[in-house]
């Protein structure tokens, strides 16, 4: 069998050679607890040194506004949670808190229908306990919010602003710089800050993260999406931020999360971070080939892009195929050596189509007949080249052999009221 052929980056990169070659060290020789006073610890204490400083670059922030995390699951968990467990915040915008009862008492946050789950759950969590209420912002069919449609939903109460930078499904690119500045007009005529927070996980590789730039309080992102290893990350949180300390058991990181330093983790992200400069080429080469597969898939009948053609990343395109699953898609690639995404989370799970792809506007089955392809730095034209070969063939026959199971589909869909 030909080579495999991977194009879900989104989901997660290969740790690059050369971040692996970095971290290395620091699982052998450089084993040390970056907390301890001896050599050991200062040796690792030096790799965690560094790394804050290649994320500080990247970001252009102060080395004190990085903390490192387990990922970024656990960074906007932690940012949003902080918010409604703030009494203070609370009693500042409408009294005491008195829990679930007094609308006026509860802090506001706005953020989109788009967002990942670790964003809009941990919000909803504080919905569900009394501790905040919630506006989620709709989008356009190209998957884009619209900064006037978020300064209309502000109220006296809100203190919080999340919107992703990139969608991990779509790909499409949100106006951050453009919200950033709006707060930044209204905060100045405000008794209660707004706060402005990015899931720039997706975005990382591709867009410029300048925190000053883009406004914003908060940034969470996750070194796994850009050739980093998984299970770390970090997030910029803008001095003199509200935010609310949620592992506690020591100092490490400015005593705002405790736990020993992953070091080879914190090592492997600031690689991770620094290459991404030298690899923009890459991106334009990612582009060209992206271009080449939406070309290509477009001549398929029945085949949409989901999403904006323009506005979205390099690296993201989403297709919808009617009259084929997505689920099967994905296998009957698969099958042929490649690995996509279903643009559908209608897993073998549950039967509830993408979030995102509803809030696009689509049908039922149009979000349950899409599917992710996501490019990467190890992408060649002979990968896009094999899909365009294989895919006519594969939609076609599962059109031949799924018309009757789309339809049955759809009456089971209706049935629990999907
Ligand atoms: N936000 C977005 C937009 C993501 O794509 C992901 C990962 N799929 C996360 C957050 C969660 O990141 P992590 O895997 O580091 O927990």
């Amino acid at each position: 069998m030909s080579k495999k052929i991977y194009l879900d980056y989104a989901a997660t990169t290969p740790v690059d050679p050369n971040v692996f070659e970095a971290m290395e060290p620091y699982f052998s020789v450089k084993f040390g607890n970056a907390s301890s006073l001896h050599q050991f610890g200062q040796d690792a204490q030096q790799g965690v040194i560094l790394a804050r400083n290649q994320v500080a670059n990247f970001l252009g922030c102060e080395e004190k506004e990085v903390i490192f995390t387990g990922g970024a699951t656990e960074g906007n968990n932690a940012i949003i949670k902080g918010f409604g467990l703030n009494k203070k915040l609370a009693q500042a915008v409408g009294g005491p808190l008195r829990q679930g009862k007094d609308e006026a008492s509860k802090i506001h946050i706005i953020s989109t229908k788009i967002e990942h789950e670790s964003v809009s759950d941990s919000i909803e969590f504080l919905v569900k306990e009394g501790l905040a209420e919630a506006s989620f912002l709709t989008v356009s069919r190209e998957g884009i919010v619209d900064p006037a449609e978020l300064a209309e939903a502000i109220k006296p109460n809100t203190v919080l602003v999340s919107v992703m930078y990139a969608n991990n499904e779509i790909g499409s690119v949100q106006p951050i710089a453009a919200i950033g500045e709006l707060l930044k007009k209204l905060n100045k005529d405000r008794a209660n800050k707004i706060y402005f927070h990015t899931d720039a996980v997706q975005a990382v590789n591709y867009l410029d993260c300048n925190v000053q730039k883009l406004g914003v309080d908060f940034l969470t992102l996750s070194a796994h999406k850009f050739y980093g290893p998984k299970g770390i990350g970090a997030m910029f949180v803008k001095q003199g931020s509200v935010f609310t300390k949620y592992l506690h058991g020591g100092e490490q990181e400015f005593k705002m999360r405790s736990g020993t330093h992953n070091t080879p983790g914190i090592v492997g992200l600031g690689a991770a971070i620094e290459l991404i400069g030298e690899r923009q080429k890459d991106n334009e080469k990612i582009k060209q080939l992206r271009d080449k597969l939406i070309g290509g898939v477009l001549k398929i009948e029945g085949a949409v892009l989901n999403g904006s053609r323009e506005n979205r990343l390099p690296n993201n395109a989403n297709f919808r195929f009617a009259k084929a699953e997505g689920e099967a898609i994905l296998i009957a690639l698969d099958l042929e050596g490649i690995a996509v995404s279903t643009g559908s989370a209608c897993a073998s799970r549950a039967l509830e189509p993408s979030h995102v792809l509803l809030a696009l506007g689509l049908e039922h089955l149009e979000a349950h007949s899409s599917i992710r392809f996501s490019l990467g730095r190890f992408t060649e034209e002979k990968d896009i080249d094999r899909v365009l070969e294989v895919l006519p063939g594969v939609i076609g026959r599962l059109r031949g052999i799924t018309g009757g199971v789309n339809d049955r589909k759809s009456k089971l869909l209706k049935s629990i009221g999907c």
